[in-house]
């Protein structure tokens, strides 16, 4: 008997539906290469941030709030700036887009 992967992997059919892996696994594993790789990094970050279902790490709240902050100080310059220098900033957007195509 040919033994397989513990793992799964999404549907075919449907990705929301999950179906054996159809890998064999490591030798002495129950695992294939790809799922050992993720069941290890998934059992470290859990055993290194210690996260229960919903919780985020420590810092998540901090970038966030930092990316926030970023956004917003962007976006009250782009609303304080005059209109020659909101001209000038379409100009330069709209001369990038004819350069990236
Ligand atoms: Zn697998």
């Amino acid at each position: 008997m040919k033994l397989r992967c513990a793992g799964f992997v999404h549907s075919n059919e449907n990705a929301s539906l999950w179906s054996p892996c159809a890998r064999a696994p490591l030798r002495g594993d129950r695992f294939c290469a790809l799922h050992r790789d993720a069941v290890d990094g998934a059992v470290l970050t859990i055993f290194m941030n210690g996260f229960s279902h919903g919780e985020t790490h420590p810092d998540a709240q901090e970038i966030k709030s930092r990316r926030i902050a970023r956004n917003q100080k962007a976006k009250n310059a782009r609303l304080e700036a005059s209109p020659q220098e909101r001209a000038a900033t379409a100009r330069i957007r709209s001369r990038r887009e004819i350069a990236d195509k």
